[in-house]
């Protein structure tokens, strides 16, 4: 990124964050989490203490961040190196990425920047420039892609209410700010586990070692006493020397045998799973973007859906203004960000809206 494009983005965001304080809020017991962000440089600084939002609303005023993050995890000690935080517990989390759902759609809006002359071309096996196969990637979002991570999200969210007991109020459901959804879980019975624990709560979403001849369609069977692990992990067995004896869910007290859900149609029984980042939910020391903060990969931010439904990210997790701007776009594929069409731009100089500039340059695609 040139120095002008990273002067417009740092002045961008800054003003993001002046207009929107309302959006960013330090979560709950601010004085035990561990904040982090970034510089445009890249730099990462973390192990940060902020008590409170007016210390969040300085530091980002002060230190035009291009991310910022918070731990999931409570320490005693959040300023300290990891191993002298002191982990208290964590909140469960989880990160449904488009990329992970693999849609044929998705070659049509990745394209890739050749690591070699630079050019940029739609998605082949080899620049059509210069015939390297030395390139990166760049996806763009898509509706067919985000619808999709909304399904999953939905699954989801019934997997955690009707088979974890989660309360339904405990859980936020946000736009991640690029390409997917962050769903964060408070005061859950699972604050307490560990990363072995958590581990399993993933394979139970994701019907992980669970063979398909072992799944009888209208009762689900657990050959490999799969559940019984879990059951056991998140109970409490009699070996276990982690206190997580008191720990208690709906979930492993219903008889696993129908796991079932209200949610599709009323006579069809259906064995869920959904498709999540085993790495985020596993991870108990992990530094998640902070909600309302923009995501540098896009320029989009990280915003709370209240309705999954109706949640549209084109227009809803778009804050920029509509200010024109002269940039030089190299965008081979076209888009769509609040209701209109760009590109594709064959490296030209193009004057248009600021959102879309912004998304773009966050996007690797255009200068100033
Ligand atoms: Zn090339
Ligand atoms: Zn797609």
């Amino acid at each position: 990124m040139n120095p002008s494009s990273r002067s417009l983005l740092e002045n961008t965001f800054k003003k993001y964050y002046f207009d929107n304080f309302d959006l960013l809020h330090v979560p709950s017991n601010p004085h035990e989490r561990e904040f982090a962000y970034k510089k445009f440089d890249s730099k990462l600084y973390r192990h940060i203490s902020l008590k409170s939002d007016k210390e969040l609303h300085l530091l980002l005023m002060t230190q035009t961040p291009s991310d910022i993050y918070c731990s999931n995890a409570r320490y005693s000690f959040p300023t300290l190196s990891m191993n002298e935080k002191d982990w208290k517990d964590a909140d469960l989390i989880f990160d449904i990425d488009s990329k992970d759902l693999q849609l044929p759609c998705r070659n049509f809006h990745t394209c890739i920047q050749c690591l070699d002359c630079n050019s940029f071309s739609t998605l082949c096996s080899r620049c059509p420039n210069c015939n390297s196969n030395h390139f990166k990637t760049i996806t763009l979002l898509c509706k067919h892609c985000i619808n999709a991570a909304k399904d999953e999200t939905k699954k989801l969210c019934v997997l955690l209410i009707d088979n974890l007991g989660i309360k339904k109020q405990n859980i936020f459901v946000y736009f991640s700010g690029n390409d997917g959804f962050h769903i964060h879980v408070i005061d859950s019975q699972y604050q307490n586990l560990g990363s072995r624990e958590r581990a399993d709560i993933v394979d139970y979403i994701m019907l992980h070692n669970m063979l398909p001849n072992t799944i009888n369609k209208n009762r689900l069977k657990f050959k490999n006493s799969k559940y019984n692990q879990i059951h056991n992990s998140i109970i409490g067995d009699k070996d276990s020397t982690k206190n997580i004896s008191t720990i208690k869910t709906n979930a492993v007290t219903k008889n696993i045998s129908t796991i079932k859900t209200n949610a599709v149609t009323k006579n069809t029984r259906y064995i869920i799973k959904s498709i999540i980042d085993p790495n985020v939910t596993i991870d108990v020391h992990r530094i998640f973007r902070l909600a309302g903060s923009i995501n540098s990969k896009s320029g989009m931010s990280k915003v709370r859906c209240k309705n999954l439904e109706l949640f549209d990210p084109f227009n809803d997790a778009c804050f920029m203004d509509e200010d024109p701007i002269k940039i030089r776009a190299n965008c081979p594929i076209k888009f769509i960000l609040k209701g209109k069409k760009f590109g594709p731009f064959k490296n030209e100089y193009v004057t248009i809206p600021k959102y879309a500039a912004i998304y773009m340059i966050c996007k690797g695609l255009a200068e100033i």
